[in-house]
């Protein structure tokens, strides 16, 4: 069935004429929020690998996307550096371990997660070097543009930081993508229609959305252990999300809209694992209320 909202996969079909694989690498980078650059907490939903617990960090750069490779041969390739901040390093060192990944053609979109206080103008125009034989896409996680909430989850930098980076990576021609979590401390659903609003007034091409969950070992838990934080319930998760997707600007491409967690590392909420039906019920729900991505949406004045 086809989803009523822009997937990533109908785009890279419309672009590619086929299904462009993912590989997610661990580049060997920290982050300035957890080693004391920024701050030494980390994000408090942040697990001991930032965000990469599947991932195999003994292996080189080239070993995994090799690995990859050979598993699923003839395939083309999105190479996602994942976990922890990855343009948190001088640029030769930021070079050195991109071009350890795109060991062929085949890859046809280099992918960077990283942090907008780790962009720069140097760094940007670096990528942009690349994306003169590829593509390649700026993952941000800014989480919601509400900076008490920011302050809460210690996310360590301001929502002005955000826009700025934003605005650096389109100057120099480069799609950002951006991650938003639903459901975070004290937030209601009138947070996360204002982090919708910036990201449309951003212009910026792609999306990330989940619920909060608690993996063990982090400060969340902590709090949720001690009854401080409760998470939504996946009602409350579907009818955010659908709230969500219809304010979205219809051309902007919605990249995922489940979490994703090892079930060894996941303390709650148990229903994050259910996937599919999450993503059934989205749909199904839409299309029952005649709704699709951006049939609510208001044309911003954009700020970048
Ligand atoms: S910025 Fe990313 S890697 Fe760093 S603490 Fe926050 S979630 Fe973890």
């Amino acid at each position: 069935m086809k989803h009523p909202y822009y997937t990533l996969n109908e785009r890279m079909q419309a672009r590619y004429g086929r299904k462009i694989r993912k590989i997610c690498v661990d580049g060997g980078f920290t982050c300035p929020n957890r080693d004391g650059r920024c701050g030494t907490g980390g994000c408090i939903f942040c697990g001991a690998r930032g965000a990469g617990e599947q991932l195999d960090p003994t292996k080189t750069i080239r070993e995994q996307v090799e690995a990859a490779m050979k598993q699923r041969p003839g395939n083309e390739w999105i190479v996602y550096f994942q976990n922890f901040t990855n343009t948190y390093a001088p640029v030769p060192v930021l070079r050195a371990r991109y071009d350890a990944a795109l060991l062929d053609d085949s890859i046809r979109v280099l992918d960077i997660g990283t942090r907008p206080d780790c962009i720069t103008d140097e760094i940007a125009s670096m990528l942009a070097e690349y994306a003169k034989s590829r593509e390649v896409w700026v993952e941000l996680g800014l989480q919601t543009a509400n900076d008490e909430t920011a302050r809460r989850i210690n996310r360590g930098y301001p929502l002005s930081v955000f826009t700025d980076a934003v605005r650096i990576l389109k100057q120099h021609g480069l799609p950002v993508i951006v991650h938003i979590i639903l459901g975070l401390p004290g937030e209601t659903l009138s947070d996360i229609r204002r982090t919708v609003d910036v990201l449309n007034a951003c212009r910026v091409d792609g999306v990330k959305i989940h619920s909060l969950f608690i993996m063990k070992h982090t400060a969340l838990a902590y709090l949720y252990q001690s009854g401080a934080f409760t998470p939504i319930s996946m009602q409350t998760y579907i009818s955010w999300a659908i709230d969500a997707l219809t304010r979205l600007s219809p051309d902007m491409t919605v990249h995922r809209m489940t979490g994703n967690c090892l079930r060894s590392e996941l303390l709650a909420p148990d229903w994050i694992t259910e996937r599919d039906l999450i993503l059934l019920t989205i749909d199904r729900r839409m299309y029952a209320e005649g709704l699709t991505q951006g049939c609510r949406y208001e044309k911003p004045d954009c700020f970048t």
